[in-house]
């Protein structure tokens, strides 16, 4: 399988070179030529199968010939044999059609731990062998910077450096990302906010005395290899509740539109979709661009989902290429556009094509807490604030086909806003139960490029 930048001009590269290389030279994002289809008689054979096998069948014509089918399924059964639940990703019916899949019973309990512990064991596959290594360099608000720590710690030709704002994430999520003491993580408290940090990694990629020597890399949305993984537990779910027979309709809580364009892909190679639900909050740019074709930003108002709290979705940028008539030179363009302006319109094949398979849904505080009361009283099930979004457009959708949430994150994770919402106080589950007597190491820095950039030229293995 090859790979194309959405933006035309960065060099083709195969599964390996498009998983290493993350962001594309030319600023786009990768995306395969093709979409790879499975037959309906190849999705019912996906019946029965376990997680890891599914995984498999789905990402096999993605890899190519990067890795044998015998090494695909080793890195499939390693990464998803840390997930405490057997299924992986259960189901849980909530109402006659109305069910969730939980995606959080990974490591750090969120659902980037079902891509990024895969992307861990890509890494160091293809590194091995090689001179080459990676230092990683990221910023974090709180989910992506835990899982992808938990991916790396202790793989062999990577380090890892993890910005987050001192002071402003939860006690849970720093100490998931702090008291991982491997040689090979780097945690660092920056003086500043998400946004200072972020910038900071941004001057870091653009400063080659760092970028080239050290190889640095990003784990954030914009890889493809991230996504590809994400395709799996949409045909791992329809299947259960009876694709290709029946057609089913998700929803999904968005930021980054990595996890909802992970749904697209499933569709395009097949699977019987009858609708994709674009949850957000008030930060609403995606809703706004589904609904009236306006993709425009504001401010970012700070809410219960962080996760959600965005600006800007990166991977739009990839459902506007594929439905804009893959013309990299076109969407160049529109998006050099937005980066001046702040705002674009989507093209009317963009909106038209769009309209045929999402839906969107802007939720706020008062009815994401409707939905995690209704979840409880009603079903039992005590949710987070981010599943409760998606949950909240789920039931007012209008289908007859099974309807799937996408529960992103375990509610510990958010026990004060779960809390409030619901009056019940969730607990760390067993396996992270002892988080608050681990052993925290990280280090406090000024948000100036001289220090940061210091402490990672002291700290990192250049690269051959
Ligand atoms: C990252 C995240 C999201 C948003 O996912 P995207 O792929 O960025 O759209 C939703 N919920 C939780 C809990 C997350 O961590």
């Amino acid at each position: 399988m090859r790979y194309l930048s959405t933006r035309g001009t960065a060099p083709v590269l195969d599964f390996r070179g498009a998983t290493l290389a993350g962001l594309a030279s030319d600023g786009g994002l990768y995306i395969p030529e093709a979409w790879p289809t499975l037959t309906e008689a190849e999705i019912a054979g996906l019946a029965g199968l376990s997680y890891a096998d599914t995984a498999v069948r789905v990402m096999q014509p993605f890899v190519g010939d990067a890795l044998t089918p015998e090494e695909l399924s080793d890195l499939c059964h390693r990464a998803y044999g840390r997930f405490s639940h057997a299924a992986v990703t259960p189901l849980v019916q909530l109402d006659h059609d109305q069910w969730l899949l939980e995606l959080f019973h990974g490591p750090t309990l969120a659902f980037k731990d079902v891509a990024l512990q895969l992307l861990g064991l890509f890494f160091e596959r293809f590194l091995t062998g090689t001179d080459k290594r990676l230092t990683i360099v990221g910023a974090t608000s709180g989910d992506t910077g835990s899982a992808a720590i938990d991916a790396v710690a202790g793989r062999e030709g990577i380090d890892i450096f993890m910005l987050h704002p001192a002071g402003r994430v939860s006690d849970v999520q720093r100490r998931q990302m702090t008291t991982v003491l491997a040689p090979n993580v780097h945690n660092i408290a920056i003086e500043g906010d998400f946004d200072q940090a972020q910038a900071l990694v941004k001057t870091m990629f653009a400063t080659p005395a760092l970028a080239d020597r050290f190889a640095l890399s990003a784990v954030n949305s914009i890889n493809w290899a991230r996504l590809m993984a994400q395709v799996v537990y949409y045909f791992y779910a329809a299947v259960r509740l009876g694709a290709p027979g029946r057609r089913i309709a998700f929803s999904v809580p968005t930021g980054n539109f990595g996890d909802v364009f992970a749904g697209y892909v499933a569709h395009r190679m097949g699977l019987p979709v009858e609708r994709l639900v674009v949850a957000t909050n008030v930060n609403d740019i995606l809703h706004r661009a589904l609904s009236s074709g306006d993709y425009s930003k504001g401010t970012v108002e700070q809410t219960a989902t962080p996760s959600m709290d965005i600006q800007v979705s990166s991977n739009f940028e990839r459902l506007l290429f594929d439905l804009g008539g893959r013309d990299g030179a076109a969407m160049a363009a529109q998006m050099a556009g937005f980066e001046r302006s702040g705002a674009m319109r989507l093209t009317n094949a963009q909106s038209q094509g769009a309209s045929g398979l999402f839906s969107s849904a802007r939720v706020d505080a008062d009815d994401m807490a409707l939905a995690m009361r209704w979840a409880c009283e009603h079903a039992g099930q005590v949710i987070d604030p981010h599943t409760a979004i998606a949950l909240s457009a789920a039931r007012a959708l209008e289908v007859d086909v099974p309807v799937v949430t996408l529960a992103t994150a375990h509610p510990a994770k958010f026990r004060d806003a779960v809390e409030r919402a619901t009056g019940v106080r969730p607990s760390l589950p067993g396996r992270i139960g002892d988080l608050f007597e681990r052993e925290e190491r990280y280090v406090t820095l000024p948000a100036t490029l001289d220090a940061v950039g210091a402490y990672v030229a002291q700290h990192a293995t250049p690269s051959a």
